[in-house]
């Protein structure tokens, strides 16, 4: 390892397997590497997929090493014909290869132990290139191999995640690390609920472009998913204060332009920070859903603990239901529509009976394709929130997309309405509290 460059400036990864390349497997070995390699401030430039055909893999590895100095190679490894990755990346190198008997020896042994002669086959996992380290696997039988070329490094990974994961810490530990700059990448996920994309851009555009430009600056990437929007912030560094500063500045310029939009601003999902404020109120939640069919319930129940404040989910999907177990008037329904805030409202206020709990959520919309109207279109949902006290909040939203995306928002939006009544209601506390001091 002596004479590779320190520090790595440019990672790439490769992930072989033609299955990975179907719509039926994520490769997601690259994730957890790319995580693994920021921590340790490494920045990965490329990353590629290539079917197991040691015609695509060789000239995919002879490119990356033209660019990276860190290249890992994950899968295809395996005992059979179509593991091409070790012979692969042994010709593009030039090296020869050699039967380790010591690993057949322990492969062999893996076998006996379950009482199983070993397949020929895996003889092949023994082949070690010229001058590579060999990573021991506990979780299976495809060692690693770690090559150092011209300078550059190669980390050969099995594909199996929980073979490579354990694997990879190590190496990233014993000997990655020592190649790495003394600056390290820190990151924030800030939350934001009930804003689009575009208007959270337009709120946030001005502080991250200042923060882009600042002495110590932090990058801000987008994400957004239905009904939740996410601001990544990074900031890189060789001393964890300096950058602890830039992202608590930025962060709080965000939080300022925000306002209550931004519900979460160290990494809690919305179940979660929605869950704390229920344990800490002391409050106990019960819901009645029509269109998203247990989805909210689902939410609560995500966060482990949460049976100290979710009581139950009743999915009212039909009138009957409604009426007969939540209690919603007949002519409530007949007058403003299965469909509406009155209804909604009265959807919660029997939850909160039937739960015999301090707040009630109902939910009722219309998630198509079929069911709209010109005066309900299809992704209208009506939400109620009953409680805690004399809390009584209605709200009707339109969302877009198809029935999965319009279940999804509206089981979020729902969540986010209750966190929003308990925040003001903490909110107006705390002034009276002030106000009395
Ligand atoms: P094995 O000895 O288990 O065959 P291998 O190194 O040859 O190890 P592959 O055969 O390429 O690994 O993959 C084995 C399994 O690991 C795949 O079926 C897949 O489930 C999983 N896998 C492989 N690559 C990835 C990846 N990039 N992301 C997620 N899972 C992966």
């Amino acid at each position: 390892m002596s004479s590779a460059r320190v520090p790595f400036s440019r990672a790439e990864i490769i992930a072989v397997g033609t299955e990975l390349l179907t719509a039926f497997r994520t490769d997601t070995n690259s994730l957890f590497l790319t995580a693994r390699l920021n921590e340790l401030g490494i920045e990965v430039r490329r990353k590629s997929i290539v079917g197991d055909d040691a015609a695509d893999l060789a000239p995919a590895i002879r490119d990356a090493l033209e660019r990276a100095d860190l290249l890992v190679v994950c899968g295809g490894l395996g005992p059979t014909e179509d593991d091409r990755t070790r012979e692969t990346v042994a010709e593009v190198l030039g090296l020869g290869l050699t039967e380790d008997r010591a690993i057949v020896e322990r492969l062999r042994e893996r076998f006996a132990a379950r009482g199983w002669t070993m397949p020929e086959n895996n003889r092949r996992q023994g082949m070690v290139p010229d001058g590579a380290v060999v990573l021991d696997n506990a979780r299976g039988t495809a060692p690693g191999l770690l090559l150092e070329t011209g300078g550059r490094v190669v980390v050969l990974l099995p594909g199996p995640p929980r073979e490579l994961e354990p694997m990879f810490t190590a190496v990233a530990q014993a000997r990655l690390s020592k190649h790495t700059a003394p600056d390290r990448l820190y990151r924030r996920i800030l939350r934001v609920a009930g804003r689009g994309e575009s208007h959270v851009e337009e709120l946030a555009q001005p502080v991250y472009e200042r923060w882009r430009r600042a002495t110590q600056p932090v990058a801000t990437t987008v994400l957004a998913s239905p009904g939740l929007v996410e601001l990544h912030l990074s900031t890189r560094s060789a001393d964890p204060d300096t950058a602890t500063v830039a992202l608590d500045g930025a962060t709080g310029e965000l939080a300022a332009v925000l306002g209550e939009h931004l519900f979460s601003t160290d990494g809690r999902s919305l179940s979660e920070v929605v869950g704390q404020m229920l344990r800490d109120g002391g409050f106990r939640v019960a819901v009645g859903e029509s269109c998203t069919g247990g989805l909210v319930t689902a939410q609560f129940v995500d966060v482990p603990g949460s049976s100290s404040y979710v009581e139950t989910g009743v999915v009212a999907y039909s009138n009957e239901v409604k009426q007969a177990v939540l209690g919603v008037d007949p002519g409530l329904i007949e007058s403003a529509g299965a469909v509406s805030e009155a209804v909604a409202v009265a959807m919660a206020e029997g939850a909160q009976r039937v739960g015999v709990v301090e707040i009630g959520i109902g939910v009722t919309g219309v998630a198509g394709p079929g069911g709209g109207s010109e005066e309900k279109p299809v992704g209208t949902v009506c939400f109620g929130v009953v409680g805690p006290g004399t809390e009584r909040e209605a709200r009707t939203v339109r969302f877009p997309g198809d029935r999965a995306m319009i279940r999804r928002q509206a089981a979020r939006t729902a969540l986010d309405l209750l966190r929003r009544v308990l925040q003001r209601r903490m909110r107006e506390r705390a002034t009276i509290r002030g106000s009395g001091s």
